[in-house]
């Protein structure tokens, strides 16, 4: 396969001139800093936060290179994976000529940032047990075609898509294919980060807001080619990436055992639940879940999410959504939370 990333980017990225930050042109050691406009008296707080952050996060890649085992010059750092999401569309696709491929049911982002960036997208339904259809992409696919949003494990499914179907994509697609791993922690699929050097149009997305449980902070991962990160870094917003977000993540990415424990209760807890729900027998179909919610078919899904809401307890109606019909999603929680969840189901179908 013939991969051109310079080919695949917009005009006006190609020929951008990136923002050069004060922190960009002086870069070593020195002792009284009066270039970037800050203020020099400190901050009004216990921790000072006067100083612009590094803006290539240089201490948060590192060690989550350890982690991950994928080089540092492979990873960028979003606000949250939406902001890896939008630059994507920004870097390749040119509004009202380019196009995306989508396989819904699937992660909403992926639509939305391509109608704010005024991207055309093309949807090929997942199949009936939520695999993708080759066929049908590779029928929608024309030359202006520049991404393929696949998520795996799927969002709300649950499911992981197999991936030697995303291989075939990798394989014989010539523009990106985006695999949003955003769920990866809780699946017995392995990352494609390992597949990295093999496909230089592979863009790999994951974040801290799931299992490394950090949602707030907004930390997103995108993992590809360097080439491909040093576009992301060519458009981010210089400091995308604040100061006590990166002190924090620093501090929470010590504390992996916590996380892996975690993970470990929240599937056990994620096939109890399974369990359970199967057991009462308005419930008609779980997809098996790889990730830390799951989706559930069951009769009144509309009427049982409002006697829930009633009662406190907050799941994700999908009920209309495609191919998800009669389902709610819902997360796994502590034992007490699915628990008290369970009862109350019980409760509404008595
Ligand atoms: C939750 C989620 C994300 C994470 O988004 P952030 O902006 O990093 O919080 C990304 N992709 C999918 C499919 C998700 O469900």
């Amino acid at each position: 396969m013939s991969f051109n990333l310079t080919s695949l980017l917009r005009d006006n990225i190609k020929n951008l001139v990136p923002y050069s930050s004060a922190r960009d042109e002086f870069k070593g050691d020195a002792s009284v800093f009066l270039d970037a406009n800050e203020n020099s008296f400190g901050s009004p707080l216990p921790h000072d936060y006067n100083r612009y952050p590094d803006p290539l996060q240089h201490r948060v890649k590192e060690k989550l290179s350890k982690i991950k085992g994928v080089p540092a010059e492979n990873i960028f750092l979003g606000n949250g994976s939406d902001e890896a999401i939008d630059i994507l569309y920004r870097a390749f696709c040119t509004p009202k000529l380019d196009n995306v491929i989508l396989v819904p049911p699937t992660y909403g982002m992926y639509e939305v940032s391509a109608n704010i960036n005024d991207v055309e997208t093309r949807k090929v339904n997942l199949t009936k047990d939520f695999q993708l259809d080759l066929d049908g992409i590779a029928e929608a696919l024309d030359v202006h075609t520049k991404i393929i949003f696949v998520c795996s494990p799927n969002n709300p499914t649950g499911n992981s898509i197999n991936p030697i179907d995303i291989e075939t994509l990798l394989l014989n697609f010539k523009g990106l294919v985006v695999v949003d791993e955003a769920y990866i922690n809780y699946s017995k699929q392995k990352s494609f980060t390992h597949s990295l050097p093999e496909f230089p149009n592979l863009v790999i997305l994951q974040t801290l807001s799931k299992a490394w449980g950090l949602a707030a902070l907004r930390l997103g991962l995108a993992f590809a080619s360097k080439e491909i990160i040093q576009v992301f870094n060519k458009i981010k917003p210089p400091y995308n990436i604040n100061q006590a977000t990166q002190d924090l993540v620093l501090e929470a990415l010590e504390n992996v055992d916590v996380v892996n424990e975690w993970i470990k209760t929240t599937v056990a807890e994620r096939e109890e639940l399974s369990n359970r729900l199967k057991a009462i027998s308005q419930v008609e179909h779980i997809t098996p879940s790889d990730a830390n919610f799951i989706l559930v078919k069951l009769a009144q899904a509309q009427e049982l999410y409002g006697f829930l809401v009633n009662k406190g307890i907050i799941v994700r109606d999908r009920s209309k959504v495609t191919l998800c019909e009669g389902c709610l999603r819902i997360t796994i929680g502590t034992k007490v939370e699915n628990e008290r969840l369970i009862e109350e189901i019980q409760q509404f179908y008595k």
